[in-house]
């Protein structure tokens, strides 16, 4: 737009047909105002995505890499960590959603981090916030460490989340842990829970057993919750 706004003022210049000139001036000047006072020329950009490298990163065509502001996938790609529980769906989820396509970029208060990503916000162009979609289907955690602008909107679309037992949150519900438990129950009991049931989330941990496998509960005699049983 810049280049556009030089010519026409360079147009403006010689000076001849002032009644044109003048039209055109105003309309130059609403336009720089427009660009000034306007949030999304400046700080929006539509990009196309070559990649998803993970459920919370971008590689685009120009080579630079865009870290989703405020999300915290589960890691797939770190060489000296096993792959977390949900990575793959969450990685794939970014893929369907974002890969190899246009979308737009829009910013927080930090232009980088320091891996040299972009952070950004990323919209589709049907208009769907990917960073806030991640978090509300139980694909991501809301990354608390640092402060955003709609950090309280992600606390509350992570509880939901987890309320509603969807994505990562559908087989254990007490935050971020690296396992393939499939029950958890209550020693006292002898009775055990679906990860997500309310009941389950509410045993204290001295009471807590976690089971690795289908029918580790019944081999060993719990019963399974009423909630959990409905
Ligand atoms: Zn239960």
């Amino acid at each position: 737009m810049k280049k556009w706004v030089n010519q026409n003022i360079k147009m403006l210049t010689p000076g001849s047909g002032t009644l044109v000139n003048v039209f055109l001036f105003s309309f130059v000047c609403l336009l720089v105002l427009g660009g000034t006072s306007g949030a999304a020329s400046k700080t929006r950009d539509r990009v196309y995505v070559k990649r998803a490298v993970d459920g919370d990163t971008l590689l685009l065509r120009s080579g630079e890499r865009v870290r989703l502001i405020g999300v915290d996938t589960p890691e797939s790609v770190h060489r000296d960590k096993p792959v977390e529980y949900f990575a793959l769906e969450a990685s794939n989820f970014t893929k369907k959603m974002a890969q190899k396509k246009f979308v737009w970029l829009e910013y927080g208060s930090e232009p980088k981090d320091i891996y040299d990503r972009i952070l950004a916000y990323v919209y589709l162009e049907d208009g769907t916030f990917l960073n806030a979609e991640l978090i509300k289907q139980g694909y991501a955690f809301a990354y608390r460490k640092f402060p955003h602008r709609f950090l309280d909107d992600f606390q509350e679309y992570e509880r939901q989340a987890r309320f509603n037992a969807v994505g990562l949150w559908g087989r254990f519900s007490r935050g971020r842990e690296r396992y393939d438990v499939i029950w958890i129950g209550s020693k006292k009991k002898k009775e055990y829970h679906h990860p997500s049931c309310f009941r389950g989330a509410a045993l204290p941990k001295n009471d807590l057993v976690r089971f690795y496998s289908k029918h580790q509960p019944r081999d060993k005699r719990f019963k399974p919750c009423w909630n959990c049983a409905k």
